[in-house]
């Protein structure tokens, strides 16, 4: 086939509640049909679906089970019925009603991971099926594809991890032929194994896979659409006069990403900063809003960009009089802490002690429950533990911090009234993280929001 070199497409995303029902997915299309270079679409579930299927792969008793198939049936009927005489298209939702059906009766008996990838990832095949003919109706012929041919993953099911050159191979053969063809639809979350069982990138895992083919295809952007018209000063639940930044840095975005703010998936911006691709973040309920755009350079990147917010830290303070003047005994808890497999976040050392918090990003856990009762016996044998719980990390995030003069003042000249249990600073200079009681969080964010970008 001879192939038809296509200038660099945009690849747009579009979340759960982009998709939610009839509505929503007429707004999507319209935003996909008014920009003539996107010519891929990656789709989340409808809203709701996602757990939905979650709940029914944990295996519920059939009364339970019927309760959410008939959730999950309500949501994608509603906009089946917003189109007009889809006899076919009705037909395969119906059949893919009755798989899910059939595997959470499966589930009910005996419950795994494969299966569970199985069941949730019918989420994503349903709204995209439901996308194209919403298209249709457009008087738009997209092609609906199946992402499991080119999103070959490892079989780590409920987060697998992609094979970015198998991807990139698989995704030139088999699927930019079809962009020349026709702007294609396709699902984000979902992969597969060597083996062809269905996999799952872990949850929120769509923003990434719009990332990872953004890359595979040399995209000029990546589009995601949310619920909210791009990323702010700071959680705007919170501050409710943060204000929207136009354009910030993929370090800078990251940075925000890894401290918990919730707009983009952690690992979204890898492939984008690896292959500098900007990243565009709007709301589809208010296209014209305009959004944020993360690329590798801004003009004027400020002292103090961003705040973010991030609850139920538990903070690991470990005491060892046998520290002193010792060597080698970080080099021992680091070790006992890898072998638990704990990725550890903060931390600040004195002469006789370390203190440290844990990363949850991305896991299901809380740092508590990472904290199993073995671990604990495990470092006890070495030094005194000691656990504090509920408290919240603040992540100031901004540009050459480390370089700058009067930082200190900008930042503890306003919280005198507060205590702050830990501080970290001079690793990067991107970020000034801090630790406070939870129940303080919010007031300490508030007041460092009117300090300095009040
Ligand atoms: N539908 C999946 C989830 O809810 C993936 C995504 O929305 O990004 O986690
Ligand atoms: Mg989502």
């Amino acid at each position: 086939m001879a192939e038809i070199e296509l200038p660099s497409p945009i690849v747009a995303k579009f979340g759960g509640t982009s998709v939610a029902d009839f509505e929503a997915m007429n707004r999507s299309a319209a935003i996909v049909l008014s920009n003539p270079d996107v010519r891929l679409v990656v789709l989340s579930a409808s809203a709701g679906v996602t757990n939905l299927l979650v709940t029914l792969a944990e295996g519920k008793e059939p009364e339970h089970r019927a309760f959410h198939l008939d959730e999950i049936r309500r949501i994608q009927y509603a906009i089946l019925d917003g189109l007009n005489d889809v006899p076919v298209i009705r037909e395969e939702i119906d059949r893919m009603l009755d798989n899910i059906a059939m595997l959470s009766e499966a589930a009910g008996l005996a419950t795994s991971h494969a299966l569970t990838d199985e069941l949730v990832s019918h989420g994503e095949l349903m709204s995209t099926l439901l996308f194209v003919e919403v298209l249709r109706q457009h008087q738009v012929e997209a092609q609906w594809f199946d992402i499991r041919k080119v999103m070959r993953t490892n079989d780590h099911f409920g987060h697998a991890e992609p094979e970015i050159t198998t991807l990139k191979e698989l995704t030139h053969h088999l699927l930019l032929p079809r962009l020349n063809e026709a702007l294609v639809i396709t699902q984000g979350f979902i992969g597969s194994e060597a083996k062809g069982r269905t996999t799952t990138l872990g949850r929120g895992g769509s923003d990434y896979t719009a990332a990872l083919l953004g890359e595979a295809l040399n995209a000029k952007r990546i589009d995601i659409w949310t619920d909210v018209p791009g990323i702010y000063t700071t959680d705007p639940r919170v501050v409710p006069n943060a204000k929207r930044i136009d354009e910030i840095s993929f370090e800078e975005a990251a940075e925000m990403a890894t401290f918990g703010a919730k707009i983009l998936h952690p690992a979204t911006l890898l492939p984008a900063v690896r292959s500098d691709i900007p990243v565009f973040v709007g709301s589809s309920k208010d296209s014209l809003a305009g959004g944020t755009l993360v690329c590798n350079k801004t003009t004027n990147p400020p002292l103090f960009r961003a705040i973010a917010l991030r609850r139920r830290q538990t903070l690991l303070t470990l005491h060892s009089l046998n520290m002193l003047q010792a060597r080698g005994f970080l080099a021992e808890v680091f070790n006992i802490l890898a072998r638990h497999a704990i990725s550890v976040d903060l931390i600040t050392t004195s002469e006789v002690s370390v203190a440290l918090t844990m990363d949850t990003t991305g896991s299901t856990s809380t740092s508590a429950s990472l904290l199993t009762t073995s671990l604990l016996t495990e470092l006890s044998s070495l030094c005194r533990v000691e656990v504090e719980e509920n408290l919240a990390l603040i992540a100031l995030i901004g540009n050459k911090l480390s370089q700058a003069c009067g930082v200190g003042k900008d930042v503890f000249g306003v919280l005198d009234s507060f205590n702050i249990r830990l501080i970290c600073y001079g690793a990067s200079s991107h970020n000034l993280c801090l630790l406070v009681p939870g129940a303080d969080a919010e007031q300490v964010v508030k007041t460092l929001h009117g300090n300095l970008f009040g």
